[in-house]
Order: C-alpha cells, then structure tokens, then sequence
C-alpha cells in the first residue's frame, strides 16, 4: 500500500497499487495550486481512509475543464480526489510513501518559467502530451 495525506494529516488515503503514470505540469493554473507533480492512479486503486469532509473542491470557469480539490484545513493541494474517471491525477506531494515510479514527462513546458530548471531526462512536450 502507498499511502498519502495532506499536511495537517486530516486527509489521508492509499493506493493499492502504483500510479499508472507520473509527470509535472508547468502550466500556470497547476503552479499557482501547487500541483505541479501528478501521478495518474487507478479509480479502483485508490480509498480515502480519513477526511472526506475536509475536501474542498474547486471548479474552475471555462474553457478550464480541469476540477481541483485541496484540504479546507490546511490548503494542501490533493488532485482529483473525488473524479468519477477510470483515473484521474492526484498530487505527488501529498504521498507519504515511495510511489515506486519517477517522473516520466513534463508537460506545458513552454510555460515554465525561468527559475525552474528541469533536471531529468523525461520526455518534454511544449503544452499537452500529443
Ligand atoms: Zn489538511
Ligand atoms: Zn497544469
């Protein structure tokens, strides 16, 4: 089991499995939440143990599609919690064990500011993955 919570603890879940795939957005709208890491996981993988009243979630105007939900407690940033999808992303930082996988792209490179530098060999792609 890989188990996650956010910073004041409130929230905390497993997977029963590693996540299907790992990469950092550099999009704006995920730095500005503090999720940029994401990991990809299995809906059926996936048990929220504790907190389902602590989370939050954020449904943002169009044409973003994309649903964020974070701790109301301590703000930390969680993914997709909740997502109905086969799979769905959740924050990398919020994981308390090794999820067994690295990073394997980066996406929304071109939106990547200058202080960040990117320090591994993971595939790159401009804005979202072909
Ligand atoms: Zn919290
Ligand atoms: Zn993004």
């Amino acid at each position: 089991m890989i188990k996650g919570s956010c910073c004041c603890g409130s929230v905390k879940f497993e997977l029963a499995s590693p996540p299907g795939m790992m990469g950092i957005c550099h999009c704006s709208r995920c730095r500005k939440a503090g999720a940029s890491a994401l990991a990809f996981v299995d809906k059926d993988s996936f048990t929220l143990l504790d907190g389902r009243e602590f989370i939050q979630r954020y449904e943002p105007d169009p044409p973003f599609t994309y649903a964020r939900t974070f701790c109301k407690n301590c703000g930390t940033s969680l993914g997709e919690i909740g997502s109905e999808n086969d799979s769905f992303p959740i924050s990398v930082n919020c994981l308390d064990d090794d999820p067994e996988v690295g990073i394997q792209f980066h996406v929304y490179v071109g939106s990547k500011p200058a202080w960040y530098g990117i320090c591994d060999n993971a595939k790159q792609f401009p804005e979202g993955p072909a």
